[in-house]
């Protein structure tokens, strides 16, 4: 037993089992130092991957017969680490963020705790932490943190979906017991996450009951639309329950006017006397915009200049409206800083949690007694993680300063990189213009094409499938180069009609995701360089470049 207890932490703090420990940490830690280059986006050079590799993975893989050691196991570790992508300045591939200190140090604090968020008398720590960022995050949204609640939960998708289960709930009390009515319809963005396709096939309403609304020029949900497929659904016997009002999108960071949605979601409640209609605001990853919501834009103490500071009030704009939203979501594992996984989800009625409780008879080894009363029964999971506790830290650690600064960074750099791509590359288009946040989709335009054109619906099926084709090459000749400078891009940024038919097509575009805190306006320069060597390299492989 001596030898499997070397594999823990001590039992009495003991000198030498800490020494022990520690110096395979600082192990961990130097090897991946040794890696580092910020000249590349990875650690040590690419891995290439064979179309067999992870069959042979299965084949060679088996548990050891005697453990290996702690240091050959730190030496495997280390060996993953080879070619894993790092967030040097030149990675600007979607919304993938370096862990920050605080953030890590929170969860190491928690993986030595392993308490279980289960409830506090397993893992006070964690309740605790929850408690605190529960309450602070819904002061700085602006929701009433004596009303509201909410826990740490699976990611931006499982907020998603917690708040389509109260929808139902709020609406139908008895659907845990008797199944979910079979008319019941939920409201999106044709540019929101796919997360509500998937809760909907889950809940079991069916995704045949997910009704897309058409996007604005501004990406934004169209509110025209809304209110009419809302009002479609309704005279046809239908029940609204869900809208989810997309704040911040992925691929172009479009921000749903929430404000807008509940107006005509109250407007039609009284219309047709239905039931409160549940607005979850998937504000995953633009909802820490919201640290602007107090910022004083006349004083500017961060002294930010006018286009960033214009470019962030444009954002408040919208995200001032957040606190009208049921629910919320804050994926702190992307613009939080901290590491995976670490998303909240907030309630502003949290008893409304209530509805999704289940008996006390139903959980025998868990739930109130005496010493402890901290019951998640809510939750769709059962055991959780604490990840409340690396959220706590760097809430401290960054304070809203530190947060409002390196949010005003990414978009700093990406109306940067907007002005170098316009004025360089004028055949790189950016189909995103109107969203200033931290995301620019680029749209490489062969001779005589332009985005303009194309988003007015001007052009033919065959001409657009034709840049799309075009773009998918450009995808490729990127994605190569990745360890160098990491884009990231999407196959349908958006969707635009054509001149010919009655289908609105995808628009592929390129991405780039201002995400490193290292990544500053003076890198620009290069990534454009990098960028006019690709679209060279297209042009050389003979690509035909007109229609
Ligand atoms: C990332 C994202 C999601 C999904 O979040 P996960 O944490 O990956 O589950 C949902 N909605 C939006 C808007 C997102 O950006």
């Amino acid at each position: 037993m001596k030898k499997i207890q070397q594999l823990f932490q001590s039992e009495d703090g003991n000198i030498e089992q800490r020494e022990n420990f520690l110096s395979l940490l600082e192990k961990i830690v130097s090897s991946l130092d040794e890696l580092k280059n910020p000249k590349t986006t990875t650690l040590g050079p690419m891995k290439e991957r064979s179309d067999n590799f992870y069959k042979e993975l299965m084949q060679e893989n088996q548990v050891p017969t005697s453990g290996v050691g702690l240091d050959q196991v730190v030496d495997e570790l280390t060996q993953l680490m080879q070619g894993h992508p790092y967030h040097t300045h030149n990675f600007v591939t979607n919304v993938l963020p370096m862990a920050s200190i605080p953030g890590i140090l929170g969860q190491f604090t928690n993986a030595l705790l392993n308490g279980n968020n289960l409830w506090d008398v397993y893992g006070p720590a964690a309740a605790e932490c929850e408690v605190k960022v529960v309450a602070m995050m819904s002061k700085l949204v602006g929701y009433d943190y004596t009303q509201s609640f909410g826990y740490t939960t699976w990611g931006g998708q499982g907020a998603v979906f917690s708040g389509l289960r109260l929808a139902i709930a709020k609406q139908f009390p008895n659907a845990k017991e008797d199944g979910v009515p079979n008319n019941l319809y939920c409201f999106a963005s044709e540019n929101a996450h796919y997360s509500l396709l998937k809760s909907i096939e889950a809940v079991g309403i069916g995704s045949k009951h997910l009704i897309r609304i058409k996007a604005g020029k501004d990406h934004s949900m169209d509110i025209e639309d809304l209110r009419m497929r809302m009002t479609e659904v309704i005279e046809n016997g239908g029940i609204p329950v869900y809208v989810v009002a997309t704040t911040g999108a992925t691929d172009q960071f479009a921000i749903d006017d929430v404000q807008a949605i509940k107006k005509v979601t109250t407007d039609l409640e009284q219309k047709h006397s239905l039931k409160p209609i549940h607005i979850h605001a998937d504000s995953a990853l633009g909802g820490f915009y919201a640290f602007f919501n107090d910022y004083d834009f006349k004083a500017n103490p961060l002294q930010l200049e006018t286009d960033v500071l214009q470019g962030l009030e444009q954002i408040k704009e919208r995200m001032q409206y957040l606190p009208i939203a049921d629910s919320l979501c804050f994926d702190f594992q992307k613009l939080g800083q901290t590491p995976y996984l670490t998303s909240l989800f907030l309630i502003k009625e949290g008893k409304h949690l209530q509805l999704l409780d289940i008996e006390d008879f139903d959980t025998p080894y868990v739930g109130n007694r005496g010493y402890g009363s901290y019951h998640t029964g809510y939750t769709l999971e059962c055991s959780r993680m604490g990840s409340s506790i690396a959220i706590y830290a760097a809430l401290q650690a960054f304070g809203k300063e530190g947060y409002q600064q390196i949010l005003a960074n990414y978009v700093r750099v990406n109306l940067a990189f907007r002005a170098q791509l316009a004025e360089k590359t004028p055949m790189l288009q950016v189909v995103n213009e109107s969203n200033i946040g931290p995301v620019t989709a680029f749209r490489l335009y062969p001779e005589g094409f332009n985005w303009k054109s194309e988003q007015s619906g001007s052009y033919t099926q065959d001409q657009i499938e034709y840049i799309n084709g075009i773009n998918a090459s450009l995808f490729e000749i990127i994605g190569e180069g990745r360890d160098e400078v990491f884009f990231g891009d999407t196959t349908r940024v958006c969707t635009v009609s054509t001149s010919d038919t009655k289908q609105q097509l995808p628009v592929a575009a390129a991405k780039f995701f201002s995400i490193s805190p290292y990544t500053e306006t003076e890198h620009i320069g290069d990534m454009i360089q990098f960028l006019q060597q690709k679209v060279k390299v297209l042009e050389d492989a003979k690509v035909e470049y007109s229609h």
